[in-house]
């Protein structure tokens, strides 16, 4: 994971975003906790997972109709996953907190102060954040 401190992104009302392990930061070095780090860390696991499944369903897709196009779109799932299932929860009640209710929110939320999680983190831990603690609002 790649620290990349500007003051263009992410945009104004964040202070960390994450891009296939290369985060943005408007935060100053120093500033950064250990817990912001731990934070995306979660998500750098969760995209590098979402990356590998999205190469080896586009290898598959790309043989069977005898096209390598499909392999382009590999390095945007990640991203377009994330915006997925924030727009699915933008859709479900609570309307107001549909950025912290996506499920790789919730995860790296619910995890971001245990220093041991990500070594003991099972692969596509996220899913289980699907429907995780919706009913306790
Ligand atoms: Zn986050």
């Amino acid at each position: 994971m790649r620290i990349i401190y500007n003051k263009w992104l992410p945009f104004k009302g964040f202070g960390l975003m994450n891009i296939l392990g290369l985060v943005f930061s408007r935060i100053q070095k120093e500033a950064i906790s250990n817990r912001s780090i731990r934070h995306e860390a979660i998500h750098t696991a969760q995209q590098y997972e979402i990356l590998a499944l999205s190469a080896l369903i586009a290898l598959v897709v790309s043989n069977v109709y005898s096209s390598w196009w499909y392999l382009f779109i590999v390095v945007a799932m990640p991203i377009a996953i994330y915006i997925l299932a924030w727009l699915i929860e933008l859709a479900l009640p609570p309307y107001n907190s549909a950025y912290k209710d996506s499920p790789f929110e919730r995860e790296a939320y619910a995890n971001q102060y245990n220093e041991e999680y990500l070594a003991t983190r099972k692969l596509f831990a996220w899913v289980k954040y699907i429907l995780w603690n919706r009913n306790k609002k």
